[in-house]
C-alpha cells in the first residue's frame, strides 16, 4: 500500500548512513512495512542499499546478513555436511503463503518485526543462531535470538541499533533436526512451530514458537520423554492468543507436536 506520510526513501551506503534522523525508520524487503498504515512515518532508509552479501560460510558456521531474503537463504549455503540443512526449507515454508513473499521479505525483517510466527525466529532459535547488533557507538554487540526476540513486535533493539546478521554455529547446523507446524488452514499463519535438534553427543534441543509470545528452547541431555518434555513446557508462562488458536489448544498441540519431534529424532 501507498504509505501517504513518507517524503522520502534514502538508501544507506555507509554505517553512517544509518543514523536515522527524526521520522525516519529502517526498510529491508518492505512487505510488512508496506502492508499497512504506518503513521508517524515520514522517511525510509534502505538498508539492501549497503550491498552486504546475502551469506557467507565462515569457519565458525553460517553467517547470513539482516538483508537477505528468503529466497537467498535457500540458496545452497549449506554443504550437505550440515545435516540441518532441510530445516531452511521447511521454515521458509513455514511463512503464510510463502513463497508469494521469498523474494523481498529478509531474514533481518523478519526477526526485528518479532511476530510470534516469525518463521526465521523459529528456524534461528532451533540452530542456536546469535543476532550481530550494530550499536549507534560505532560497536557491535552479540545475543541469542532467543533472547534477542522478547514478545510480539518487541526486541532487544535499542534506539539507533540495526541488526547486521544472523551467525549460525557450525555444531548445530551439523545437528540433525525434525520440524512440525500446525496452522488453522493449509497455507495459514503458524499457530505452533515445534523444532528439535538433537547433536552428535546426544544433547537435545527443542524450540517452541508461534505458540508462544516469544520463542522458547528447551536443553536436555538426551533426548526426553514424553513426561520430560510435559514438564518443560509446564514452565512456559504465556500460551499465545490471537485469531490462529486459543492458548489452551495451543498448548495442547505443542505437546503433541514435541512428542512427534522426539519419536521422530529418537
Ligand atoms: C503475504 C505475507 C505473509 C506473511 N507471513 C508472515 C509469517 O508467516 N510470519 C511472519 O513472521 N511474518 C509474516 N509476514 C510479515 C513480514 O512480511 C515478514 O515478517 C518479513 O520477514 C518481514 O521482513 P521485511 O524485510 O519485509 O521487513 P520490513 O517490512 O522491511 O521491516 C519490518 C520491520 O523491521 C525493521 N527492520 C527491518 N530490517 C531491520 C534491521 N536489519 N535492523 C533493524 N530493524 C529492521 C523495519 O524498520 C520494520 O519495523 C507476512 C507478510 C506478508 C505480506
Amino acid at each position: 500500500m501507498d504509505l501517504h506520510t513518507v517524503e522520502a526513501l534514502r538508501p544507506a551506503h555507509t554505517r553512517d548512513d544509518l543514523r536515522l534522523a527524526a521520522g525516519e525508520t529502517l526498510l529491508g524487503g518492505g512487505s510488512w512495512l508496506f502492508s499497512e498504515p504506518q503513521p508517524g512515518v515520514t522517511g525510509l532508509v534502505d538498508l539492501t542499499a549497503m550491498g552486504w552479501q546475502p551469506w557467507e560460510i565462515t569457519a565458525d558456521g553460517l553467517s547470513v546478513a539482516a538483508t537477505c531474503t528468503i529466497a537467498q537463504l535457500l540458496e545452497p549455503p549449506a554443504p550437505p555436511a550440515w545435516v540441518a540443512s532441510p530445516l531452511f526449507r521447511q521454515c521458509a515454508d513455514a511463512f503464510l503463503m510463502s513463497f508469494k513473499i521469498w523474494n523481498t521479505a529478509t531474514v533481518g525483517g523478519n526477526l526485528c518485526l518479532a511476530l510470534p510466527a516469525g518463521a526465521m525466529i523459529s528456524l534461528a532459535t532451533a540452530l542456536d543462531a546469535e543476532a550481530v547488533v550494530w550499536t549507534p557507538d560505532g560497536g557491535e554487540r552479540r545475543e541469542p535470538v532467543a533472547a534477542f526476540v522478547r514478545g510480539p513486535g518487541l526486541t532487544s533493539l535499542q534506539a539507533g541499533e540495526v541488526l547486521r546478521s544472523v551467525d549460525y554455529p557450525i555444531a548445530a547446523l551439523q545437528g540433525r533436526t525434525a520440524f512440525r507446524k500446525i496452522a488453522l488452514t493449509p497455507m495459514g499463519r503458524s499457530s505452533a512451530v515445534v523444532i528439535g535438534r538433537l547433536d552428535g553427543d546426544g544433547g537435545f534441543t527443542l524450540a517452541v514458537s508461534a505458540a508462544t509470545p516469544r520463542p522458547y528452547v528447551f536443553r536436555f541431555d538426551t533426548t526426553p520423554t514424553t513426561a520430560d518434555v510435559r514438564l518443560a513446557l509446564d514452565t512456559v508462562d504465556e500460551w499465545y492468543a490471537d485469531p490462529h488458536g486459543s492458548p489452551d489448544w495451543r498448548a495442547a498441540v505443542t505437546l503433541e507436536l514435541a512428542t512427534e519431534v522426539c519419536a521422530e529424532l529418537a
